[in-house]
């Protein structure tokens, strides 16, 4: 999976995605832009250098919003709707015809398991143009008729138009479905976007270029810059006054940062950031069910899924055969490389979460965790040992108030908490300042529609987890996001409404 790194003596000039060199997407154009800036691009599978990606400066920042609204004007702007989702549709086959491309993109990005991307990552991110498409083409505005003195009336309408352009600046936990779960509302309202994927993972954003170009995507609709945040390509790109709204997926710290600078302009901004979810097992729950759900909604990903659970509460007499069960799958996790057929764990995505992950194992420890399994680093063999590895934990025995069951940690672990009446179970999963998901288990109906309507989260799953209808509402409360993306949900972020009205 890993590209042969020779960057001095490789052919020049790159003209498209190439894994080892990453350059901008603007204007319909793969470019190096103009700071003379690059930083490498690192391994999570063995902590060895992919690649260099060049860094965007402001001026390069500059050109990619230029671009984007010159081509609100032109040709993208004068396509008529259908033309608009069909050229989507071509997308999203084109992203299926290249499949492969992606799955090795996004796998040498992350080193998440080549069966979890296959299944989820790139068919999700493909999928994402055409839902959209569909949602725009369905979709009617309001019309009122108003009584007037005269007896004639008038007639309302709304007009949706596009809001202009859009700055995408995505995680690198789902990087590309994460990012077209917002490029692909964003185009089919006709906006045009400039995104800013995270400095982990720059290589499926800069890929999809390649078959924007390729369907015959007008140059300047969708364009890609590279960097970080403070002081780099985010910062720039979300106080620039071209931009017209702001959709971030990432942590809550950063989405308040970006809401400063959105607030220069009155911008829009749509916030999809941490969380600290919960599970409730009551004991009348299918313990199969239950125990797989939990395996994933932990350890999906290396825990680095911002709907991934955290917090698990169980009924006390089913507690101790559900945290022997979770042990025993925690313990049976294969970690391995991507594209090994049986690894289910991957490593985290960076030697630098890592570090943040093993902190918090730590301090579990020191808040007085017991470690039911994990808690470290395991031990992997030859070119994985520089890798960004950590071992699936599950702690119990800690105070509610402690960091570890507080704090969003993003790694592959657990806290286990036993609990004795249902109203305790709804308040200890709504004692967080996040409030994104939270998956019941339970085979009690009446129970699982009483307990989910109160449960303060954006998303609650019973009986399930990331069971995602794309035509549904997402997004969290509290710390966790503002707004909501997802169906017609997202048409309200994507376009202006005008209101026509008419005296008859
Ligand atoms: P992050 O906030 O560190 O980075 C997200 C993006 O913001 C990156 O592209 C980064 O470069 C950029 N950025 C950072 N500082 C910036 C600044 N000052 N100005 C502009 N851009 C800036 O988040 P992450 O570590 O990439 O992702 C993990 C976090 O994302 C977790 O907290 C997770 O819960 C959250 N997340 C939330 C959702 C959701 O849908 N609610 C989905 C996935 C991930």
């Amino acid at each position: 999976m890993e590209p042969a790194l020779d960057l001095e003596t490789r052919p020049e000039p790159v003209t498209g995605y190439d894994a080892r060199e990453v350059r901008h997407f603007i204007d319909g154009r793969f470019t190096k832009g103009k700071s003379g800036l690059t930083f490498e691009n690192m391994s999570p599978v063995t902590g060895r250098k992919i690649g260099i990606v060049h860094e965007a400066g402001a001026a390069d920042v500059d050109d990619a919003v230029s671009a984007a609204r010159r081509a609100l004007k032109g040709e993208w702007g004068r396509l008529q709707l259908a033309e608009r989702t069909a050229l989507l549709y071509e997308v999203a086959d084109e992203i299926n015809r290249r499949f492969d491309d992606f799955l090795e993109a996004e796998i040498l990005d992350t080193g998440k398991p080549k069966s979890l991307a296959a299944h989820v990552d790139i068919p999700r991110g493909a999928a994402n143009f055409k839902v959209f498409a569909d949602t725009v083409k369905n979709v009617p505005t309001e019309t009122f008729n108003l009584d007037t003195p005269d007896g004639r009336g008038a007639l309302n309408y709304g007009l949706r138009k596009p809001k202009g352009v859009i700055a995408v600046i995505s995680p690198w936990n789902l990087p590309l479905l994460l990012m077209t779960w917002k490029v692909g509302p964003a185009l089919a309202c006709g906006n045009t976007v400039i995104v800013k994927p995270s400095e982990e993972t720059p290589l499926t954003t800069t890929l999809l270029g390649e078959v924007m170009n390729k369907v015959g995507v007008p140059n300047g609709v969708f364009n890609v810059v590279h960097g970080f945040g403070p002081d780099s390509a985010g910062a720039f790109l979300t106080a620039h006054e071209g931009v017209d709204a702001i959709t971030f997926t990432g942590e809550t710290r950063t989405g308040e940062i970006i809401m400063k600078s959105a607030a220069v302009g009155l911008r829009h901004v749509s916030m999809e950031c941490g969380g600290k979810n919960a599970a409730i097992v009551f004991a009348d729950c299918d313990m199969d069910k239950a125990v797989e759900g939990t395996m994933r909604s932990v350890f999906a990903n290396c825990g680095q899924v911002c709907l991934g659970t955290e917090r698990v509460y169980v009924e006390r007499p089913v507690f101790d055969e559900f945290v022997a069960r979770l042990k025993e799958g925690a313990e049976n996790l294969k970690l391995g490389r991507p594209e090994d057929s049986d690894t289910n764990l991957g490593p985290l995505i960076s030697n630098e979460h890592k570090q943040k992950v093993l902190s918090y194992y730590r301090l579990a420890r020191e808040e007085g965790a017991t470690v039911v399994t994990g808690g470290g680093t395991p031990d992997m063999q030859g070119s994985l040992s520089g890798g960004a590895w950590v071992q699936p934990t599950i702690w119990t025995g800690l105070d509610e108030n402690a960091r570890v069951v507080k704090e969003e940690i993003f790694g592959p672990c657990c806290h286990v908490q036993p609990f004795d009446t249902e109203d305790e179970a709804v308040r200890l999963a709504n004692d967080t300042q996040y409030g994104l998901a939270t998956a019941i288990w339970t085979e009690n109906l009446t129970r699982a529609h009483r307990v989910g309507a109160q449960i303060d989260v954006g998303i609650v799953w019973v009986n399930s987890w990331f069971l995602r209808d794309l035509r549904t509402a997402f997004g969290g409360t509290k710390h966790s996001g503002i707004g909501r993306e997802g169906g017609v949900h997202s048409l309200e972020f994507y376009t202006e409404l005008t209101n026509v009205c008419v005296k008859l």
